[in-house]
């Protein structure tokens, strides 16, 4: 049968665009529908316009900060308007070079949702086009809980519409939104509070990672609620006043959740078409990102593997591989270096001590250290910068390394690549450092942490 198109790509972000791209380079007739925004999540309302909110508000403390390095600057506060505003427009720019990039593959695009008929037929807008191939790449939206009140939430989306900021503010969760946007908001003046159901931020991180990123939070200024739920949010006529659980209620200017994502998968046809998804709305796939419909496959957020930009990109470089270059890929999940844009930032790469001790029982070793980054000596910030590895007694294999501090996201992109090259603790010790920076540290711990664990005791 003659299809439409040889690949259809339901979804404009990163993974869609991505595989629409690199497939019509490589000679397929290729067809993507997006329904909101070119570049999708990560360029309109996720890693960019957040990454330049965590710039502007970095520029805040070095403002304050220079004083002590000599200079007398006049700070006049800051201006969220026009931060907004070069924002947007730099959101803007991007978004319209992902929209350029596949005209300029040949790429057909259709800016309507699409949905599917059957294993081989779409609907997009009012019209109906085949494919040999469809790819569901459509993203994830921010989930919230059900609860009196939650419609006077926002969520990350509005937190980027924001006309002006308020006074105070109350974040629902504790992940990787949460604490960013608590740092942001924090740092350009709002009154934060981080209302969290745990007992500390970031589960699943490092438990080091973890307790070094709470108690900076708090030095900066941000309040945590740990294990305390929000039962009730009720309008007032000046704001919200939620109702937490032990009875507690705190009045605040504005709520936003912060709970997690779940994928765009409502209203896709997938369940006609017999495709299998996961209780929480997933596609299924196997290690090549097909689903159980050999026309039909997935990659992104919307298979809710790891939810990160370079993994989707990864994800559908395999993908291509696979299906438009007889070079069957499987996406290499091993130590994905991640960094999380707190205030301070946290940047990590494969195991967690707690982990590596489920991988290697007591034969590991931990090297931590915890000092105060030299811009902070001058500046006489409370700050300090933590940094751990953990390495395999055994092998000498470097089995994680973890760092929360100014650049750490920065640090560990190269020591990601060491790690996935299987660097010892031997070749960390014999690398020369870079003096002085705080990312010599790495490269000159010394002395291991004693063994908690009585069991472990040597
Ligand atoms: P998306 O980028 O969500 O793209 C899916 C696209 O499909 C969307 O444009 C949507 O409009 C479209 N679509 C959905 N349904 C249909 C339909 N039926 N028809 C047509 N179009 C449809 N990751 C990082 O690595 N680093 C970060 O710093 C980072 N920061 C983040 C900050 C925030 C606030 C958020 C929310 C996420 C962040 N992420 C970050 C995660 C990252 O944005 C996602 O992992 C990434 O965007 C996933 O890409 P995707 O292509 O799978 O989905
Ligand atoms: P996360 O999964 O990171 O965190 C969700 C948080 O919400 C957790 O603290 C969770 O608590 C809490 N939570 C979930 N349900 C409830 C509930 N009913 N009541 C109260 N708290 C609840 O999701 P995010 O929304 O922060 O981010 C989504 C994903 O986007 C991330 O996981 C990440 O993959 C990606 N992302 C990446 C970024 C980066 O790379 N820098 C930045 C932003 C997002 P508990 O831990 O107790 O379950």
């Amino acid at each position: 049968m003659a299809y439409d198109y040889d690949f259809f790509v339901i979804g404009g972000g990163s993974a869609g665009v991505r595989c629409a791209r690199i497939s019509a380079t490589h000679g397929a007739r290729v067809a993507v529908a997006e329904e909101r925004f070119w570049g999708g999540t990560c360029v309109n309302v996720g890693c960019v316009p957040k990454k330049l909110m965590v710039q502007a508000a970095e520029y805040g403390m070095w403002a304050e900060d220079s004083a002590h390095f000599g200079w007398s600057l006049e700070n006049h506060g800051h201006d969220w308007a026009k931060l907004a505003q070069a924002r947007d427009a730099e959101v803007a720019r991007l978004s319209s070079i992902y929209g350029k990039l596949l005209a300029g593959a040949g790429v057909t695009t259709f800016e309507q949702r699409a949905r599917l008929i059957d294993a081989h037929t779409i609907e997009v807008g009012d019209q109906r086009v085949t494919a040999e191939r469809i790819l569901v790449a459509t993203g994830g939206r921010p989930s919230l809980p059900e609860l009196p009140g939650i419609e006077y939430a926002i969520t990350s989306n509005q937190a980027l519409d924001l006309m002006q900021l308020p006074e105070r503010m109350v974040i629902v969760g504790a992940g990787y939104i949460a604490v960013e946007f608590a740092g942001i908001f924090n740092a350009l003046g709002v009154k934060v509070t981080l209302v969290l159901r745990g007992d500390t931020v970031l589960r699943g991180f490092d438990q080091d990672v973890r307790v070094a990123l709470h108690e900076e939070m708090v030095k900066k200024g941000v309040e945590l609620r740990c294990e305390t739920v929000v039962r009730s949010i009720e309008k007032t006529k000046t704001g919200y006043s939620l109702r937490l659980s032990g009875d507690e209620t705190i009045e605040t200017d504005l709520v936003m959740y912060a709970t997690g994502r779940s994928p765009n998968t409502d209203g896709l046809g997938l369940d006609a078409v017999g495709v299998t998804m996961t209780p929480a709305g997933a596609v299924v796939v196997d290690e090549f990102s097909r689903t159980n419909v050999p026309s039909i496959f997935a990659v992104g957020d919307v298979t809710d593997r790891m939810n990160l930009t370079p993994v989707a990109l990864g994800e559908a470089r395999a993908l291509i591989n696979t299906l438009y270059l007889d070079k069957p890929t499987a996406m290499d999940y091993a130590d994905i270096p991640t960094a999380v844009f707190s205030m301070p930032p946290i940047g990590t790469v494969g195991l967690t001590e707690a982990q590596a001790r489920a991988k290697c029982g007591c034969g590991i070793d931990v090297y931590l250290s915890r000092f105060k980054p030299m811009r902070n000596t001058l500046a006489g910030r409370d700050e300090r910068t933590m940094m751990k590895m953990i390495v395999d007694r055994a092998t000498d294999k470097v089995l994680g390394i973890h760092v929360v501090g100014p650049d750490a996201a920065e640090m560990v992109q190269g020591f990601g690549v060491a790690m996935k090259c299987g660097v010892t603790k031997a070749q960390m010790d014999s690398t020369v450092g870079i003096h002085p920076t705080a990312a010599e540290e790495l490269v000159t711990m010394r002395d291991k942490r004693p063994d908690p664990s009585p069991e472990c005791e040597e």
